[in-house]
């Protein structure tokens, strides 16, 4: 009785071990598995998809830097936010271009954090001088007094020095109007494309530059992808009006989700499922109000009505300084890092380099931002 009664003990200790052995083998494992998983999502690239790099930059400060590779051809749009960024940038970049050329670049418009790493000074090496560039599209207007500018007369010569190297280059109302060889629609095999859309800015001269932004879409298969640079409302109305605008799985939040853009106008056209914010959120580069620090309450509000789904590059740290009485800039970390979107025929997914946090479920949105109803 003693025996049998020691026995079963002993099996029950037995499997008690066991147990404990096999849930943590499977913890490992699955840990592995998951990271090895994440890795691999974000280092590899597969034939025959699409997939969008949102960009961190190197810096405290926003701007855009979204890179492409579709079906193997290379996509840059914009190289922001300072000249400094170019480093971090081709470093990224180099990961995937295996031939070190750019098939296409995209210039939305003649703002640093937009332009910087194509507008270098003499001397400095640019993007264009960094890779063989295929084709440039960029903005068709500048506004008033751009002409006196030293980045942009450094961005004119870095243009015509990578044309003198081969490279086409095309301004967005070419495009559209499909003159001078340019065209609408480039085609990238695969089912895959981009569109150059229209709108006003492209024929007339806006007070904002963020108004001349190239507005593209990508499509692959029956999937759409939209780019609008930093297009405020006026510019947003006239390309909800122009085009039409097909429902959207991505959108990147115009102008780093400014209250100026994403107005309901655009949104409730292109009913976007995941939207990617380039910015350092918070930090204080552009105003004291917190509120309106990158990305706004008031673009928080207005996206929440379509997706949860919202990620954004860059934390910005700020601190308050006592000396001038005002909250100063103070470094940076990832938020969600590079924001990959891959979209394979079956599905679409998003893996960041740091984590896959929505903004909604971030401590700095529950400490900086109101959460909408949408989120609730
Ligand atoms: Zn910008």
């Amino acid at each position: 009785m003693a025996t049998k009664k020691y026995n079963s003990f002993v099996s029950f200790l037995l499997c008690v071990v066991f147990a404990v052995l096999g849930f943590a083998v499977g913890a490992v494992g699955l840990y592995v598995y998951k990271t090895q998983k994440e890795i691999a999502s974000i280092q590899v690239y597969s034939a025959g998809d699409m997939s969008f790099h949102f960009l961190e930059l190197g810096n405290e400060y926003t701007g855009d830097c979204t890179y492409i590779k579709a079906n193997g051809v290379d996509i840059l749009i914009d190289a922001g936010s300072k000249t400094s960024s170019i480093s971090t940038i081709t470093a990224y970049v180099n990961q995937y271009v295996t031939d070190n050329k750019l098939e296409y670049v995209i210039v939305t418009h003649a703002h640093e954090d937009h332009y910087a790493g194509f507008a270098t000074n003499d001397g400095t090496s640019s993007i264009f001088d960094l890779y063989e560039v295929g084709t440039i599209i960029d903005f068709a207007q500048i506004t008033d007094g751009k002409e006196e500018q030293k980045m942009y007369n450094n961005y004119l010569r870095e243009i015509s020095e990578a044309k003198t190297r081969g490279a086409k280059h095309y301004s967005a109302l070419e495009c559209v109007q499909e003159t001078n060889g340019a065209k609408s629609t480039y085609d990238l095999g695969s089912d895959m494309s981009f569109t150059i859309l229209n709108q006003r800015y492209y024929s007339e001269v806006s007070t904002t530059e963020n108004n001349h932004s190239v507005c593209t879409l990508f499509t692959h298969g029956n999937k759409n992808f939209l780019f609008t640079g930093d297009l405020e409302k006026l510019g947003e109305e006239s390309l909800a009006s122009l085009n039409d605008l097909p429902h959207c799985v991505l959108y990147k939040a115009g102008h780093h989700g400014s209250k100026t853009s994403s107005h309901n106008v655009l949104l409730e056209e292109i009913t976007p499922e995941i939207c990617c914010v380039c910015c350092c959120a918070g930090n204080v580069e552009y105003t004291q109000d917190m509120d309106n620090t990158f990305p706004t309450q008031d673009f928080i509000d207005r996206i929440s009505v379509y997706t949860r789904k919202v990620y954004v590059t860059t934390l910005g740290k700020i601190i308050f300084d006592e000396d001038k009485q005002k909250y100063v800039n103070n470094g940076y970390e990832s938020m969600n890092g590079n924001i990959v979107v891959t979209s394979t025929a079956s599905s679409t997914e998003v893996n960041c380099s740091n984590n896959n946090t929505i903004l909604k479920d971030t401590n700095w949105f529950k400490n900086n931002r109101t959460c909408p109803s949408a989120w609730a």
